[in-house]
């Protein structure tokens, strides 16, 4: 690997360089082997940013409220990354976000870095991706990066519990809270905004969210609130900042934060581990593993207690030591 590169990129991430910053992310994106010197050396400079996912239906106005809360919190002089998801398009590069009209605004916006992730590969390499997308912002100095996730697919609700904040975006005619209840939102949302509040029925789904929220079990001693808005016309956004701003003092002030991240990074490393692991036995292909599977194929031992036995024999290694990387 060449180190200069790795060096200069590493100093233009720092300096939040859109072009070291987009290579970098890209290597992260397509799993490339050389994100993980980056990662090493920047990682120790993580952990400051705020990270807040914004999740719901599409169509729900997600990308118009981004938009204008990325923009109010510049105003107050947060530097903002906004990071887009979408697990269903084989398209990437920023080319879903800078295409839309809605979020032209912020890609003209020099201060405003925004970018879109999509699949390559496995879904469940995304999640681990844009975790690791997350971390170069982080690293970069952005105070706050929004990530917005397309849909409501299990991988998305994955990402969105890997934030801090998490906003579910929902609109009157996405159907009822019930619906929302089914695909899983009202576990993870700490805010609820009822966006094109412009429209009929916005009243009645904030009733059925609240009464909702009042037999759920709260989550990190926190009520979740429910807003309107109407994002279009800019209204509700700054009810929005003010709402994720308490919701993060809650979180600090108790200690939930760092509770809360640590269990981000656990389930973030044991996710690692099966990758891991699971690219070890793949690969395995040796005489250990023909041994066992004559063995199998004598009906002498089960698949399943062979491949047990198959793990073993990865973690002790050729000769019986811990096994290299
Ligand atoms: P996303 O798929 O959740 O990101 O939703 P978009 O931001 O793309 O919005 C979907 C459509 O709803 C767009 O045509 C928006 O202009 C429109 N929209 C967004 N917010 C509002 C709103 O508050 N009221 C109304 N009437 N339309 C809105």
């Amino acid at each position: 690997m060449n180190r200069n590169n790795v060096e200069s990129l590493v100093t233009g991430l720092l300096a939040r360089d859109t072009l070291s910053l987009a290579r970098v992310i890209s290597w992260a994106e397509n799993r490339d082997p050389r994100i993980g010197e980056i990662l090493r050396r920047v990682y120790p400079d993580t952990g400051r940013a705020y990270r807040v996912g914004v999740t719901g239906p599409p169509g729900g106005g997600k990308s118009t409220l981004i938009a204008r809360l990325a923009l109010l919190l510049k105003a107050h002089g947060e530097r903002v990354a906004v990071v887009a998801v979408d697990p269903s398009s084989p398209f990437s590069g920023g080319a879903l976000l800078g295409d839309r009209f809605r979020m032209t605004e912020l890609s003209e916006d020099p201060e405003i870095f925004i970018r879109s992730m999509a699949t390559r590969g496995s879904l469940g390499g995304l999640a681990a991706a844009t975790e690791e997308v997350l971390d170069l912002l982080d690293a970069a100095g952005f105070t706050w990066i929004l990530v917005e996730t397309v849909g409501v697919g299990q991988i998305e609700l994955d990402i969105a519990n890997a934030t801090d904040t998490v906003a579910v975006v929902l609109v009157p005619e996405s159907g009822d809270a019930i619906q929302a209840m089914k695909a899983g939102l009202m576990e993870i949302g700490d805010l609820f905004v009822v966006n094109k509040a412009d429209r009929d029925g916005a009243e009645r789904l904030c009733v059925e969210l609240d009464a909702m929220l009042d037999l759920r079990p709260g989550r990190d001693d926190w009520r979740p609130r429910v807003l309107k808005a109407a994002a279009v016309r800019g209204e509700g956004t700054e009810d929005l900042a003010e709402a994720m701003e308490t919701h993060r003092r809650h979180l600090t002030e108790t200690g939930i934060l760092e509770e809360r991240r640590r269990g981000t990074l656990k389930h973030r490393l044991l996710a690692e581990a099966r990758q891991a692991l699971l690219r070890r036995v793949e690969r395995e292909d040796g005489e250990g593993l023909e041994t066992l599977l004559d063995r199998v194929a004598r009906r002498e031992i089960t698949p399943h207690d062979a491949a047990r036995e198959l793990v073993d024999l990865l973690g002790r290694g050729p000769s019986g030591a811990p096994a290299p990387r």
